[in-house]
């Protein structure tokens, strides 16, 4: 069968709410992927972010066939010999009391909103169901109906009203904003460090550490959404120890299973989290023993392989480089760690065709949106396969 045949398959019995690159992979190893025919690629996506470990890591596929032998779910109707330990290793490497485990990132996002609503009710004593969230605008949390709610781009949202009520859009990087829209009824400030799906845009200097402040001085709760930033991805096991913030509520996903399983959590402490009551919330699947297991190798994989310090460095390395490239399509490559945007000028025609010509050197990038390539490969790369990638990538961004 020829790529074609898969494509076709793909096209005709599926819904079309991608439009994916036309490569057909059918194997993975390190930071290596393989299509059907046989091609090489590189991965410069790492399933945006879920594959910091590589592919198929042998310390977490041993633990997902060893708890594959003992038993795989138990519904939190029964207790489990992983959860437990999941939860203190979570703990111990987060320095937060408590966690609350999901699957999907939008999930775990709406598991945070529901709780910071419950504390601006019960803590707070914001009049029952009066609770505001402030989010940032060109955000991105997940696709759920109350999520897409507060989105900014129409595509994510404009078919699908009616909305959720109850959250307020600010300027991403604009502290002023913040600090003008909360009220009495603040609950919560959400935001993403560094906002990945819309083109990895940084915030100024401070702006996080203002931003944390302010929801202190007003009894507001401040949610970090760092499912895809966190876990070592931008140098640091959070992006939000850049500025020394540690935010109330912090979201994790994506790298939590190293690319094995939907795994997600909220993070935070007893006076938050503790608030959830049986019945309140929960989840068939979340906090299984199977991705219990699967979630602790992926998090020792991040510690014993110092995952975090390696994207410091190499991706300090690779912006270097990529800033070096002579290429009249470039207006800004920028990134912290290994999550890094190459924005491309409008006339360059768009990113898609650079990532489609990428490909054909053997290099696996998404665009996001329309003018930004991403650059965010495995976090185990080794700087040999960075130095192989760059002159294929300066070809491609020096096409016509
Ligand atoms: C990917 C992502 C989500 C959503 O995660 P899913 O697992 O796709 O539901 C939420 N927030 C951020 C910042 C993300 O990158």
């Amino acid at each position: 069968m020829n790529s074609q045949y898969y494509i076709d398959l793909e096209d005709k019995y599926g819904a079309h709410n991608y439009k994916p690159l036309d490569v057909v992979l059918t194997k993975g190893e390190g930071v290596w992927v393989e299509d059907i025919d046989g091609n090489r690629y590189l991965d410069f996506l790492s399933a945006y972010s879920a594959l910091n470990q590589g592919h198929r890591h042998p310390k977490i596929v041993k633990a997902l066939q060893d708890q594959l032998e003992r038993i795989t779910l138990t519904s939190r109707a029964f207790r489990n010999d992983q959860l437990g330990l999941f939860y203190k290793k979570l703990s111990d490497m987060t320095g937060y009391q408590m966690s609350l485990p999901m699957n999907s990132g939008a999930e775990a996002v709406e598991t945070a909103l529901k709780v910071a609503r419950k504390w601006g009710y019960a803590v707070k004593g914001i009049p029952k169901y009066e609770a505001e969230i402030i989010v940032a605008a060109g955000n991105f949390h997940g696709r759920t109906i109350t999520i897409i709610s507060f989105s900014s781009e129409p595509l994510y949202k404009d078919a699908f009203g009616p909305f959720t009520p109850g959250f307020k859009i600010v300027p991403f990087g604009d502290l002023e904003a913040v600090r003008a829209a909360i009220n009495p009824n603040t609950a919560a400030v959400m935001l993403e460090p560094i906002q990945g799906e819309n083109g990895v845009i940084i915030p100024p200097e401070g702006y996080l550490r203002g931003v944390a402040d302010l929801c202190k001085q007003n009894q507001v709760l401040f949610i970090a959404d760092e499912i895809q930033t966190g876990l070592g991805r931008t140098g640091k096991l959070f992006a939000s120890d850049y500025e020394k913030v540690r935010p109330d509520i912090t979201i994790i996903g994506k790298a939590l299973s190293g690319g094995m399983l939907p795994i997600s959590a909220v993070l935070a402490d007893e006076p938050i989290l503790g608030l959830y009551q049986p019945s309140e919330h929960g989840s068939t699947f979340g906090g299984s023993p199977l991705a219990c297991a699967v979630g602790i190798a992926a998090l020792d994989v991040i510690e014993e392989e110092n995952l975090p310090e390696r994207a410091f460095t190499l991706g300090n390395y690779f912006i270097d480089r990529l800033s070096e490239i002579p290429s009249a399509h470039i207006k800004e490559v920028r990134g912290r760690g290994l999550l890094i945007g190459v924005e491309l000028k409008p006339e360059a025609g768009g990113a898609r065709r650079f990532c489609e010509a990428l490909q054909g050197e053997g290099i696996l990038a998404k665009e996001t949106h329309d003018h930004v390539i991403r650059f965010a490969p495995p976090l185990i790369i080794e700087q040999e396969t960075l130095d192989w990638a760059l002159p294929r990538i300066a070809k491609v961004l020096q096409m016509p």
